[in-house]
């Protein structure tokens, strides 16, 4: 049998398992890779919010991902939630000489609205992660916050112009009508996709795309096609998503097997 592609996750552990991690391994057995990952922070947290982020020390960070990385070359890496500034540089420094295409997921508040990140973690993101990115997936609220720029579209210009290799700007935080529209930016220009709307607020639905994009990179597809497919992916997890708790909707991401 063909070996599968490798994929990293740098990201935090969300208990109820909607978001961070566990979406992350699910979204690659889902879709044909192996999971490998880093756990930045535990977290206390359900379906309705974050209560509070218990992060990992930077060395312990660091340490597991040399021993990882001297037996196992992921050909994709997703970071999602980070946690703390202090590890982001010596992050990208040892991420900058993989060479591979790394999905950067700006994981900065909840969707029940608990911040997620303080200003010099946006700094660092901005200065360090941004020109390693092929990637950005922010929502509108997030663009806006890493560009510091009012106009999601005019932020998310900016954020290609700090390095991000293309944009891809989602919608849903800030739907009208019955449609959700994502634009991706590129250098060449921008694509809109359209979705239709859905009747819930879901949980872990970035994580799901931005993992789901990582997958489609490592599995050697052209951005556009890969950033497309992601989307019709998650978008069927959320139509299918459960309410197992008082919150949010959970993406459903893997398919029942044979009992
Ligand atoms: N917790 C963790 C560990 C996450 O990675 C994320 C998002 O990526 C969240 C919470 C927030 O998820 P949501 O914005 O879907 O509520």
């Amino acid at each position: 049998m063909e070996e599968r592609p490798i994929v990293l996750f740098i990201g935090g552990h969300d208990p109820s398992g909607g978001a961070g991690i566990q979406a992350d391994i699910e979204t690659a057995q889902a879709l044909g890779c192996r999971a490998t990952s880093l756990i930045t922070c535990l977290t206390t947290q359900d379906s309705t919010n974050v209560r509070a982020l218990h992060i990992q020390p930077v060395e312990d960070l660091l340490g597991q991902l040399d021993c990882l990385l001297s037996d196992m070359r992921p050909q994709a890496i997703k970071i999602g939630l980070l946690g703390s500034a202090e590890v982001i540089p010596p992050l990208a420094e040892r991420l900058a000489t993989l060479a591979v295409s790394l999905v950067l997921d700006p994981v900065l508040a909840a969707g029940g609205g608990q911040r997620l990140a303080d200003e010099r973690l946006v700094a660092a993101i901005r200065r360090h992660l941004l020109p390693l990115t092929t990637l950005l997936t922010p929502n509108r609220a997030e663009a806006r916050r890493l560009a510091m720029t009012a106009e999601p579209d005019t932020a998310a210009r900016e954020l290609l112009g700090l390095g991000a290799g293309a944009v891809l700007l989602t919608g849903a935080d800030e739907a009208r009508g019955d449609q959700v529209i994502n634009r991706l930016f590129q250098e060449a220009g921008e694509q809109d996709f359209n979705w239709p709307l859905l009747p819930h607020t879901y949980h872990g639905s970035g994580c799901t795309l931005a993992a789901a994009c990582a997958c489609g990179l490592a599995r050697g597809g052209d951005l556009a096609p890969v950033v497309e497919q992601a989307q019709a992916w998650t978008w069927q997890t959320l139509a299918h998503a459960e309410h197992p708790g008082d919150g949010q909707w959970l993406p459903r991401r893997l398919p029942e097997t044979e009992k």
